[in-house]
């Protein structure tokens, strides 16, 4: 059978490569949006990552005429009533780099005690169909906010972020471990499950 072809809403080809990878016996084919040289600036805007997602999704599968992938994802910390959560990306303002959004995080959560550092990463996926239906998967992973940076893997939250079951930064995990156990990995396990079901299925596509 012909791959099924699912533009994925990002122009990062590592990010395309490494959820080629997890999605691999699902007979999808991802592209990326370098595909596509003319499309619609995106603000997001949404109040939660569901939203952010599915409007970068609606947007793109009307643009192209493509089923499409997009994703949402950020930290919440407790203790900060959920901040940074939507605005993780630009905590620290607009262009913050990871280091300053990690100091800002951390200065905040100054005098914090160890006990109320409860952090998670949430992710949000949409997985939208030619015909304007969709189908959400989402993914969580528990953890504390430390105030050492540790690792030199990953990116953003990742050095502060401690994951107590192995007493390991998200940063000090290699890649293959973190992709199975992170909100990403996650929510991306969750959408192959239901890829999978529905390629058994006689006569269905993926998002009909
Ligand atoms: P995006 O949804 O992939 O654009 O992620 C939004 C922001 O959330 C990123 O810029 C990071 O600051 C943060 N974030 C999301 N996922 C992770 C992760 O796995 N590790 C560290 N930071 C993350």
């Amino acid at each position: 059978m012909a791959a099924l072809k699912i533009v994925f809403a990002t122009r990062n080809e590592g990010k395309v490569r490494e959820i080629t990878q997890m999605l691999t016996s699902t007979g999808m084919e991802l592209v990326s949006l370098n595909h596509f040289p003319s499309l619609p600036e995106i603000v997001e805007d949404g109040k939660t990552y569901l939203e952010n997602a599915l409007k970068k999704a609606r947007i793109i599968s009307q643009a192209t005429g493509e089923i499409v992938l997009a994703d949402d994802s950020g930290l919440e910390v407790a203790a900060l009533g959920g901040e940074p959560g939507i605005h993780s990306a630009r905590y620290a303002g607009e262009g913050a780099s990871d280091e300053e959004n990690n100091a800002l995080l951390l200065s905040r959560l100054k005098g914090v005690p160890p006990s109320e550092r409860n952090a998670s990463f949430r992710c949000a996926l949409v997985l939208f169909g030619t015909e304007g239906r969709y189908q959400t998967f989402e993914g969580r992973w528990d953890g504390l906010i430390i105030d050492e940076a540790r690792g030199t893997n990953g990116f953003g939250y990742d050095p502060i972020f401690l994951w107590p079951e192995m007493n390991m930064t998200a940063a000090e995990l290699p890649s293959e471990v973190k992709n199975t156990v992170s909100h990403r990995g996650r929510a991306f396990a969750e959408l192959k499950n239901y890829l999978l079901t529905e390629k058994n299925k006689p006569g269905r596509s993926a998002v009909r």
